[in-house]
């Protein structure tokens, strides 16, 4: 074990002193393993504390601020954008997890107050008892991942054709701040209120989501709640090429026909035999009545139909019956890792984005072969907005995260050789998106520390980001990093 220095120790017994030992993780393996994402490795943690309640983190927070330390929120840890990746070594790391109760459901007035360490899934199964769901009701990571991890996020996946991200189900927040102050957001706020509503004067809410924990950490959210419809169908085709299924997806997530609307299909490089596995779209179709659900899944079955050929929807009704067990490994079935890079732009340039990611990989594909490096390209219309998401496949050892698995219960069973060369590879091409993405004016969902969300932001805008930033944080604890911020 390392020795802390003499200011350390003291800081490491007063957050004891809070929470209790088992509670404040000091040994190198837990410092290391809380350090690193699925992609990024930062220096090991000062220390890792585990706050059982609101009122002992925010005396922990207090404790590291008072002792100019940062202070890292984590949730399940299933990012890849070094958004809980410490900067420098002195770092305490919040991991949220305990911080997990559904703390109310409002059935009568369609909301949720619930701590920011739950899962998606345990929020998920308290409002199956009530007939209830949350519009986007969480990632494909959901059985791991936390609302505030969510939120800082601002994921997408079910729902999100229809619902958008998870910033737009929120209707509060309460967030503390790096000296330990605790605010509340939206109607919550009001003297005598309740958290039922978020419009009220600027949007404080908004602030927060998917700041990537740059401006505080969230302890408890509210979330705007709907009936779970009576008409569910489920529908799946298989395009002759990309091009025609964006097309078609567009047609979709335009008028709003599906709630979940998925696409991918293999990127096949120039020169080799294309791929036999033809791009497919997968689609969950709803209406309030059986009949609204079948209506809809007709005009789906039009637009799709035009090019697409119609195929059993084993996915979309897998995705449905088992979603947060959807995916069950950080590695694909071959034992490869994988790594997700995106952008969002408006419907009508999916498809521009889409041709220009190709010729990326098209320009780079020696490169690829020769570290062995796959890819998918995997689309989707959200609301409002097209989605692209590149995944790369490739070989070599672990992160700690990985060895760990999602969730504890399915380990990856496939041995992998190491191959340094083919990371620092797919490094630059997910650097080569990134820029790309800049040029083509796409936004993020998953910032963190990768995205540069400072660089492609007016000045103006970011500097106003900055004074609130200054303003919650006048020590820069929260988090430095993040978003570019300190
Ligand atoms: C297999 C797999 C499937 C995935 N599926 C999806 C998907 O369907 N959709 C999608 O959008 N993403 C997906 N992701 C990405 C990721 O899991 C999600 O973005 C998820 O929301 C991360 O949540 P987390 O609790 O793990 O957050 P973490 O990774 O722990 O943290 C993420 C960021 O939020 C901050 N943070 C965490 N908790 C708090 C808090 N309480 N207060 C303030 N800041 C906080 C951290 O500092 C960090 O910057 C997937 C990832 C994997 C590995």
């Amino acid at each position: 074990m390392d020795v802390l220095s003499a200011p350390d120790r003291n800081l490491a017994d007063a957050l004891t002193g809070i929470m209790g030992r088992e509670h404040v993780r000091e040994d190198a393996t837990e410092r290391a393993y809380y350090a690193a994402d699925l992609f990024f490795q930062g220096p090991p943690a000062l220390l890792v504390v585990q706050p059982g309640s609101r009122e002992e983190l925010v005396q922990s927070v207090k404790a590291c601020y008072a002792a100019g330390v940062s202070i890292v929120p984590r949730g399940g840890g299933l990012s890849y954008t070094g958004g809980y990746v410490p900067k420098g070594p002195r770092a305490v790391i919040f991991d949220t997890r305990r911080l997990n109760r559904v703390v109310g459901v409002e059935a009568d007035d369609l909301y949720v107050t619930v701590e920011a360490g739950c899962t998606w899934a345990a929020l998920s199964e308290a409002l199956s008892r009530f007939g209830l769901r949350v519009p986007h009701s969480g990632p494909a990571s959901g059985r791991v991942s936390t609302i505030g991890g969510g939120l800082s996020q601002n994921t997408l996946l079910f729902g999100s054709s229809a619902a958008g991200t998870a910033a737009d189900s929120v209707l509060g927040l309460e967030v503390v701040t790096g000296p330990g102050d605790v605010i509340v957001t939206g109607s919550g706020a009001v003297a005598n209120g309740t958290p039922f509503y978020r419009p009220y004067g600027p949007d404080m809410t908004g602030l927060f989501l998917g700041d990537c924990g740059a401006l505080g950490i969230k302890t408890r959210a509210t979330l705007r709640l709907e009936s779970v419809p009576a008409g569910i169908e489920y529908a799946s085709f298989r395009f002759p090429t990309f091009e025609s299924m964006i097309t078609a997806a567009c047609a979709v997530g335009r008028r709003r026909l599906a709630t979940d609307c998925l696409g991918s299909g293999p990127w096949s490089p120039p020169g080799m035999e294309k791929s036999e596995v033809l791009p497919a779209l997968h689609l969950v179709v709803e209406g309030r009545s059986r009949r609204e659900a079948r209506d809809r899944l007709l005009e789906v079955k039009g637009l799709c139909g035009h090019q697409g050929t119609e195929i059993e929807p084993v996915v979309p009704k897998h995705l449905r019956a088992y979603p947060f067990t959807f995916i069950q490994s950080l590695q694909d079935p071959t034992g490869r890792r994988m790594i997700w890079t995106h952008g969002l732009v408006p419907y009508s340039r999916g498809l521009h984005l889409y041709g220009a990611v190709v010729g990326l990989f098209n320009e780079q594909a020696s490169a690829m072969a020769r570290h062995g490096i796959a890819a998918t390209i995997s689309i989707s219309p959200v609301r409002g907005a097209f989605l692209v998401e590149p995944v790369f496949y490739w070989q070599d050892t672990l992160q700690p995260i990985h060895e760990r698995g999602l969730g504890g219960e399915i380990k990856p069973t496939v041995a992998v050789p190491a191959s340094a060369a083919a990371t620092e590879a797919v490094s630059q091409l997910r650097a080569g998106l990134r820029d790309l993405f800049r040029r083509e004016g796409t936004v993020h969902l998953q910032i963190g520390k990768f995205y540069g969300y400072r660089d492609g932001l007016a000045p103006a805008t970011f500097a106003v980001l900055e004074g609130i930033k200054r303003n919650l944080d006048p020590r820069g604890l929260m988090n430095p990093g993040v978003l570019g911020l300190g």
